[in-house]
């Protein structure tokens, strides 16, 4: 991972973001706003969804700025 990355650590998942990278395509926010949310801190809640919900969403981020690590072996 590099240098960029904040990372927010889950219970399931760990997330790491890098604001430089994001390209503001909202498909985090409008995808699972009860995890991405912008007005707040941080702003986002790692343990806000299954793991399974926010890796898909983060799949679908066309920058690279979302990164994720699953913890858990359901899939
Ligand atoms: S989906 Fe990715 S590029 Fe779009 S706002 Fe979220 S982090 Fe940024």
């Amino acid at each position: 991972m590099s240098n960029g990355y904040k990372r927010y650590n889950g219970e399931h998942i760990d997330v790491f973001f890098d604001s430089e990278k994001c390209a503001h395509a909202a498909k985090c926010v409008k995808g699972l706003p009860g995890v991405f949310d912008i007005k707040k801190k941080p702003w986002i809640n790692v343990d806000g969804a299954a793991a399974e919900e926010i890796s898909k969403v983060i799949d679908q981020c066309p920058s690279g700025a979302l990164q994720y690590i699953r913890k858990d072996s359901e899939q």
